[in-house]
């Protein structure tokens, strides 16, 4: 088995093997372009070195050293060698993009003897040093787990001495004093000298890079992005190409289009005499990449050239690292461009007009749970025209926040916990910001540029991010931020506006976003590829007209329990609900049902001639009654039922499991006139809109928590039984459909006798999960969090489908309801009808519609036109 390829034996095919870096490193090498020379060691070593108790096998040692040797032949550099030594980098990569979570160590090879070597033939003594000292912070920090401050220490100490204002004004002789309290430093932590022999050196850094795929923030960000533990990474070694020697070398990094906004047009960033991660690392703020037109012309054209065949070939933008050396280009890396939702879709529609990718590609380009961006609120332009503009930093990742200020990830972490609405504050973000960054609702640094780590993975996040906002002074040992004459503490509003690059005082109030253009022609596509119906859960006109903006086909959940709640009604509901007899109960609830005609009316007309399915009354009585002795004391003396009556009511009702308890169908069984009022409401309802807008209304009720088909049948008579009796009375006569949610396992595994009473089934997944995992779904949050550490659930079950266990379920009624009744109406009303995930599996299995919250209608019908593809 082969564990090494050089770079010219891959290809952009074999990610799951090389990771991504070494599969593009191999197609760049394949297609001609100025790749310096190297081989990957496979994502299959990583693993074997983990299963081996985190030991590289001999066999995979001798390879290794095999390439190096061809390495050698082809540069015609020679490890150790003090003439003409041969210094590598050492890169991760793994198959799915991590960008920043894992490590890369450059200039490996150094050594006091090679650093002269280099010295000599570069002519550039100062520039060997620099490297030599960069080698060993690198190595002490990744291989060695050295803290990044120690050497900082020594390094400003000896800039300080000097009255030194930047890194470049240090000498050779100054960076060689460097060295030696660096060699010192490292003999203390580690009780031994740092390694001299760059094959040794070589094997500890390929480790440390292995070791690197198991750290706090890999393994953060796989859990964030989905990204299973055990694919491993790749590592790269490869020649190394010098952007810090002078003026005529540089370092930098472009995409082919703005992952901004999607504009066609390089957009990128480069630093002159500059090496590696200084770009990215946002510790100088870089030039914009048209400056390099000036500073090397020729490079200039030759790299726009490569951009735009780079694209060509991989018919999507790219993200590039490049370095110039010389006056030469050397290409670093290439993969395809992570983009904001904005970007994603106008380069999607515009690759698609150039001809370069079909509808198809173009619609799988946008990742469902990205538009998401698209959906959220601007500030209101009102607001925002009296807002009081503080300064301008880079527009780094589009958006609107408004939060108060923290200074550090946990605590802007804390702050949301409690509650708060958060804007992170930093000088720049490193990978260990991230969790903060999850937390906040906006980023602010000082420093960094479009391309550095806070510009990133805010874009990946959809979070808002203003960067490189050189105005303002951050002192976060303080925690103060300074802005012109304002200083703000932490807890302090502040909005930004990333799309702009604006930071503003205050609270800005925020509105709704345009839904036209590209993002109308995307989803114009995805409506035509997708075969699924997508319908929203809402139980008022103002969701429903919302839905109907986004996309939805229909209402596939009307819950009419929120509607009990209204301050007018909830005197009757309680009245009803403490009635002693039947007598009592339906003078009550004939109080209540003008209310629920004009609640479906309303809902009627906001969705037009478009579906409607209306579920009967479904939670526990209990939960419309006070709990505390207070509340029942306030209750009485508002109702005037004696407080004995209202507090012995109340025991009585209280169930020690509430959701397992006296709701759903359950209720309607025992007091079907609550049934009766639901359904004279949905059909008087129908019956004067079908009048009043001539909308042809076909009313659809569902009965929730059914387990057996008497049950159903129960119900059913009783719903049946009124609406003929209100077509008779009011003389008219329509279709309607009675038909169920499925939830409970037993009326899955007993799906073709529910079908002879049902008309249509709909899946309450949220409950058909709690019951076929015996998971409270409002106690589990901690158990399932754990489990999910632990890797006994990839996901967590309430937000995408169990397949195995849940989907068997689901696939089986689908099956067994098809059986009975061939015609039969399928769909999905769980929260589970909005994941991208579980909407391809309702494909797949043959549902007619998901259903979802409004806002995710569009994620919804993207994806379900991506699980038609
Ligand atoms: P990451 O995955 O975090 O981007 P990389 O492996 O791409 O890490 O390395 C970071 C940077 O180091 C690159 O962008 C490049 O500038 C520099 N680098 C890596 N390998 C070399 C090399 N062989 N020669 C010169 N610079 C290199
Ligand atoms: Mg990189
Ligand atoms: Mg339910």
């Amino acid at each position: 088995k082969k564990f090494v390829y050089s770079f010219n034996e891959g290809s952009k095919d074999m990610k799951d093997l090389l990771g991504g870096k070494g599969a593009n490193l191999a197609e760049m090498t394949k297609i001609g372009l100025p790749v310096p020379f190297g081989f990957t060691v496979t994502t299959e070593a990583c693993n074997r070195y983990y299963d081996e108790g985190k030991k590289i096998g001999d066999d995979i040692v001798a390879s290794i050293f095999e390439k190096l040797e061809e390495l050698e032949n082809t540069t015609g550099k020679k490890f150790g060698d003090v003439e003409n030594p041969l210094l590598v980098s050492v890169r991760s990569g793994a198959k799915i993009s991590m960008p920043g979570m894992m490590d890369t160590i450059l200039n490996l090879g150094l050594n006091d003897q090679t650093v002269e070597g280099l010295a000599a033939l570069t002519e550039n003594p100062r520039f060997a040093y620099d490297s030599y000292r960069r080698f060993i912070q690198m190595f002490g920090d990744v291989v060695m787990e050295i803290a990044k401050t120690k050497f900082d220490a020594i390094f400003d100490a000896k800039k300080e001495e000097h009255g030194y204002e930047f890194d470049v004004d240090l000498t050779t002789e100054d960076l060689k004093e460097i060295i030696v309290g660096y060699k010192a430093l490292v003999k203390e932590e580690m009780g031994r000298d740092f390694p001299q022999e760059p094959k040794d050196q070589l094997m500890e850094a390929i480790m440390a890079v292995f070791r690197s795929w198991n750290n706090d923030r890999a393994i953060l960000y796989r859990q964030l992005n989905e990204i299973p533990d055990s694919i491993g990474t790749a590592v790269n070694v490869q020649s190394m190409v010098f952007g810090n020697m002078g003026e005529t070398s540089g370092t930098g990094v472009a995409f082919t289009r703005s992952p901004v906004n999607g504009e066609k047009a390089i957009f990128g960033e480069f630093l002159v005499n500059a090496q590696g991660e200084d770009v990215v690392a946002g510790i100088r703020t870089p030039q914009p990449i048209a400056e390099m037109a000036q500073a090397f012309p020729e490079v200039y054209t030759e790299f726009t050239r490569i951009a735009e065949l780079l694209e060509k070939h991989y018919t999507d933008m790219q993200d590039m690292e490049f370095t110039v050396e010389r006056n030469k280009l050397f290409m670093l890396q290439t993969r395809n461009g992570k983009r904001t939702a904005p970007a994603a879709v106008k380069i999607a529609v515009d690759m698609q007009s150039e001809g370069l990718i079909d509808k198809e590609t173009a619609v799988m380009r946008i990742e469902p749970a990205q538009i998401d961006q698209l959906l959220h609120p601007m500030f209101d332009a009102e607001e925002l025209k009296e807002a009081e503009k503080l300064t301008k930093g880079l527009p780094a990742s589009p958006g609107a926040a408004t939060g108060q200020i923290y200074f550090n990830a946990s605590d802007a972490e804390t702050a949301v916990a409690n509650g708060a609405k958060a804007i992170l504050v930093r000088l720049e973000t490193s990978p260990e910001d991230l969790a903060g960054m999850v937390a906040a609702e906006g980023i602010l640094t000082a420093r960094g540029g479009m391309t550095s780590h806070a510009a990133v993975v805010a874009r990946g996040m959809g979070k808002c991010c203003v960067s490189g906002c050189a105005e303002i002074k951050v002192d976060e040992e303080a925690k103060e931020l300074t802005i012109g004459e304002y200083v703000f503490k932490e807890g302090d509003y502040i909005s930004l506006d990333g799309t702009a690059g604006d930071v503003l005082k205050g609270q800005i109030k925020t509105v709704p976003p345009e839904l036209s253009g590209d993002f109308a022609e995307i989803m114009s596509w995805a409506d035509e590829i997708r075969t699924l119906k997508i319908r929203t859960n809402a139980d008022n006109p103002r969701d429903a007209k919302q839905a109907v903006e986004f996309g939805a086909e229909g209402i596939g959940l009307c819950r009419t329990e929120h509607m009990f709640f209204e301050e007018e009604r909830i005197p009757a509901v309680r009245r009803m609900i403490l009635a002693d007899s039947e007598e009592e109960r339906r003078e009550a609830l004939k109080f209540l049902l003008p209310y629920q005609k004009g609640d479906f009316k309303g809902i009627y007309e906001a969705m037009g001639d478009r579906p409607v399915t209306i579920r009967l009354l479904d939670p526990p009585l209990h939960e419309f009654l006070p709990h505390t002795d207070e509340e029942i004391k306030a209750l009485s003396e508002q109702i005037g039922v004696p407080y004995e009556k209202l507090a012995k009511k109340t025991q009585e009702l209280h169930e020690f499991n509430p959701m397992l308890g006296h709701r759903g169908c359950r209720l309607a069984v025992t007091y079907p006139e609550i049934a009766e009022m639901q359904a004279e409401a949905i059909i008087m309802a129908a019956i004067e809109v079908r009048k009043e807008q001539g909308l042809d209304i076909i009313p659809e009720i569902m009965i929730p928590l059914v387990g057996m088909r008497k049950e159903l049948a129960d119900v059913k008579a009783t719903v049946v039984k009124t609406v003929e009796a209100v077509l008779e009375r009011e003389g008219v006569k329509f279709d309607y459909l009675i038909g169920t949610m499925i939830e409970i396992p037993r009326a899955a595994l007993t799906a073709d006798e529910i079908a002879e009473e049902a008309e249509f089934f709909s899946f309450g997944t949220n409950d058909l999960t709690q019951m076929t995992f015996g998971f409270s779904r409002d106690d589990t949050g901690k158990i399932i969090k754990e489990y999910r550490e632990k890797g006994i659930f990839d996901d967590d079950p309430f937000q995408s489908i169990d397949q195995v266990g849940v989907g068997k379920l689901v696939k089986m009624a689908v099956e067994l309801g098809k059986q009975t009744r061939p015609s039969i109406k399928l769909g999905i009303c769980g929260e589970h009808g909005g994941d991208p995930k579980s909407i391809e599996f309702c494909n797949a299995v043959g549902l007619q519609y998901v259903s979802c919250s409004p806002f995710r209608v569009p994620i919804a019908r993207l994806a379900a036109a991506q699980a038609a593809i």
